[in-house]
Parts: structure tokens; sequence; C-alpha cells
């Protein structure tokens, strides 16, 4: 009997895992014992930390996409519907075009979706903008291209935000791109963050405090945006700011259909070390979707394949499952338009940023023309 792995999602997460797991079960497949199906809503790739590029004009939509029959091992099966459900005592998926398909083994990586809306005044055709899409992303380049004197304000809205980086890095990073363009002298720029420091990863904000007073960049703490108006920020506090261009970090949920599954109440609830539904048989979760106590980031959905192509492996043949997940995380942050550097932490690992230099920046550069390898499952 042949038994079916189906892979819900067409990130990173969900991509590395089905070319990792092709590989891996080659053989099985071969056979007939195994097949591997992804279903994503989306027929293309989209790798996200390139919108960071994008509203300063260094990188091109068509830059963050690739299909996914060009990146997905011709092993597996693509199927490009939406899921609306999902039943983990049936084990079968409804699909948005009505059909259902069946599985035995079950990956859920559907990821964190930016929700602007939640936020009044934020979003299309607001007074405030992010980069947290490709739509949002382009209009923000048309805004910033002509934005040559006043007010910026970087809000991050909520918490945990997608990539502990962008957020860091985008301020650092426009606040240089306005220098070479010379009209830093004409522009004010301020940071705002929800709690009492500048970063929820304490390293990091520790790391910032230095160098956001090198560029003037003014930060505010305890900054809960409430609403946006036409040209003023109201937070919960009470407190308002005016600004010419307002730029948010939006808050993220998963989607419904993880709820409605019984999976989590907020994010996928999965054991932090096996991967595994803390509420289902035979389904585990990768990438942003879950809880896992670390960061939202394409890296740890990287290092997370690894021990669920394993642990999946061993529960097809049989065997006692022993790869564990320790919460390995590497992000690389801009600091401006030259230097980077990255952050390492793991589960019992405390995070390290190390000082920047203009290597860790072009390796920063380098992975992101490298990431594609990444995807299919090479390095
Ligand atoms: C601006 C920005 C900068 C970033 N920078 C970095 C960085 O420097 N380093 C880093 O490590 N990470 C970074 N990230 C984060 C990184 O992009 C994410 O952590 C990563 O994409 C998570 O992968 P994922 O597979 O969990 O989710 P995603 O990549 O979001 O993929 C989710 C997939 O699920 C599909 N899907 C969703 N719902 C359904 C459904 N109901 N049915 C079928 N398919 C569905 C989607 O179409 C998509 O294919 C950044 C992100 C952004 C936005």
């Amino acid at each position: 009997m042949t038994e079916r792995i189906v892979i819900v999602g067409g990130g990173s997460g969900g991509t590395i895992t089905a070319n990792r797991l092709s590989e891996e079960l080659e053989s099985e497949i071969e056979a007939g014992k195994i097949e591997i199906t992804v279903v994503s809503a989306n027929p293309n790739h989209l790798y996200k930390p390139l919108y960071l590029y994008i509203p300063l004009g260094e990188a091109e939509l068509e830059d963050t996409r690739r299909p996914l029959v060009d990146l997905v091992d011709h092993r597996v099966t693509l199927v490009y519907k939406r899921v609306t459900e999902i039943d983990t005592d049936g084990k079968s998926l409804a699909m948005d075009d009505g059909s259902e398909l069946d599985y035995d083994y079950l990956v859920v990586g559907t990821g964190a979706i930016p929700q602007p809306e939640e936020t009044p005044g934020l979003g299309e055709d607001e007074p405030g903008h992010h980069f947290y899409g490709p739509d949002a992303s382009e209009n923000l380049r048309e805004t910033l291209a002509n934005f040559d004197e006043g007010h910026l304000v970087l809000s991050v809205i909520g918490t945990p935000h997608v990539c502990p980086a962008a957020p860091v890095e985008f301020p650092m990073i426009v606040e240089e791109w306005f220098r070479e363009r010379g009209v830093r002298e004409d522009i004010e720029i301020t940071y705002t963050y929800p709690i009492q420091r500048l970063h929820g990863v304490r390293p990091t904000a520790e790391w910032m405090v230095p160098r956001f007073e090198e560029r003037d960049i003014e930060t505010k703490t305890f900054f809960n945006v409430e609403n946006v108006e036409d040209g003023t920020i109201e937070t919960l506090e009470g407190k308002e700011l005016d600004f010419d261009l307002m730029i948010g970090i939006p808050e993220f949920t998963a989607s419904p259909i993880i709820e409605e599954a019984g999976l989590g109440e907020e994010w996928m609830e999965v054991d932090r070390n096996t991967l595994e539904s803390e509420h289902a048989e035979d389904v585990w979760g990768i990438g942003d979707v879950t809880n896992l106590p670390t960061s939202k980031a394409g890296s740890v959905a990287h290092y997370a394949s690894g021990t669920l192509v394993s642990r999946i492996a061993s529960e097809v043949r049989d065997q006692v499952p022993t790869a564990t997940f320790h919460g390995k995380t590497i992000c690389f942050i801009e600091a401006g338009t030259e230097e980077g550097t990255f952050i390492e932490f793991a589960y019992d690992r405390e995070p390290v940023v190390r000082d920047e230099n203009r290597f860790l920046h072009w390796s920063k550069l380098g992975y992101n023309e490298a990431y594609w390898l990444t995807a299919r499952g090479v390095m």
C-alpha cells in the first residue's frame, strides 16, 4: 500500500522539506511505497527577505519569486489549491475547489500572514506603509523615491514579527541611503517598539542602542500603535507622534485553518524538539506557523526541516525517530548599506550579536543569491 505524505505550503519550510524528503525517501518512492504531495495556494515560491530591498530600488519583484515547479523535486506532486479545512481525525484536507485529499502523514507549513488591516490607517491606500508583501514594498518604493524632507517613523506594531532583523535593518539602511542621496539633513528618523527596550531579543536591543544614537535615529519604547491618522500616530498609552512618512511592521497571525482544526489557539502548537503537533497524530509543523520559542525566520524553517525529514523517514521505516530540533536560529542583520552582522542562538544558547563588518554585509547579499539552492534542499 502506498502511504501519502502531504505538505501544506510551498514557502521555505514546505519546499525545503519536500526536497529533502524526496531525496531521503528516494528508494521508497521508487518502490511505490511513498508518495509526496505539496499543496500550495501560490504556484510560486516567494523569497521574502528581498522585500527589504525593494523600497530602495535594490531588488525587483521578479527576484523574489520562482515557480515551485522549477524548485521542487520531480518526484513530488504539486497541487495548486488553498486548503480550507484540516480533518485530523479523518486524515483529510478540504480544498477551495471542493476537492479532498487524504494523507497518512501531514506537514503544515502555512507561514505567518501579515495583518496590516488590523491597525487602522496601515496598508494599501492608507497613510501608513509597510514592506511585508509584494505590493506594499513596491508602493513604498514610489513613496520613498519622492521623500526628501520631513519625519520618517518606523513603528513595530505586532510581536512576534516575522524576521527579527528587518525592523532593525530598515532604519539603518534608509538612513545611509538618505545620506548617499544628500537629503539626510532634511530628514528626521524615529524608530518605535512596543516594549520597554528596542527589540524583543535583548542582545539585539543592546547592540542597537549605540548604533541608532550614532546615526541620530530617535527611539521610543512602550509605544503601542493604536491607529495611524493622516500625519499622526496615536498609541494605546495615549501618546501622539507626528510623521510625514510612516512605515509599520504589521501584526501577524496563523491561517484560520489552524485554530479551526484544533491545532492551536494562536499559532500551531508543536513539541519544540520533535515538531509534532501537540493535538493530532501524524501531524508536524514547520516554519512561521508554529509556536516554537524562537524567531519567525527562514533559517529556523531551514534547520528544523532536517529534524522533520529524519523523524518522518523513521516513522515511514517503522524505526524509532531520534532526531531533535534544538532551536538553531541565525539571522543576518544589515547595519546600513555597507556593513552587516548576524545573530545566532538556540534554545539553550544565549543570542550573540557580533560587531558589524563589510564581509558580513557581502555574505548576506551572497546568501540572497544562494537561497535558491537552500530551497532546493542542496545547502
Ligand atoms: C521583509 C522580510 C524580511 C525577512 N528577512 C529574513 C531574513 O533575513 N532571514 C530569515 O531567516 N528570514 C527572513 N524573513 C522571514 C522568512 O521569509 C520566513 O520566516 C519564511 O518565509 C517562513 O517560511 P514558511 O515556510 O514558514 O512560510 P512562508 O514562506 O510564508 O510560506 C507559506 C506557504 O504556505 C502557503 N499557504 C498558506 N496558507 C495556505 C493554505 N491555506 N493552503 C495552501 N497553501 C497555503 C503559502 O502560499 C506559502 O507557499 C523575512 C521575511 C520578510 C517578510
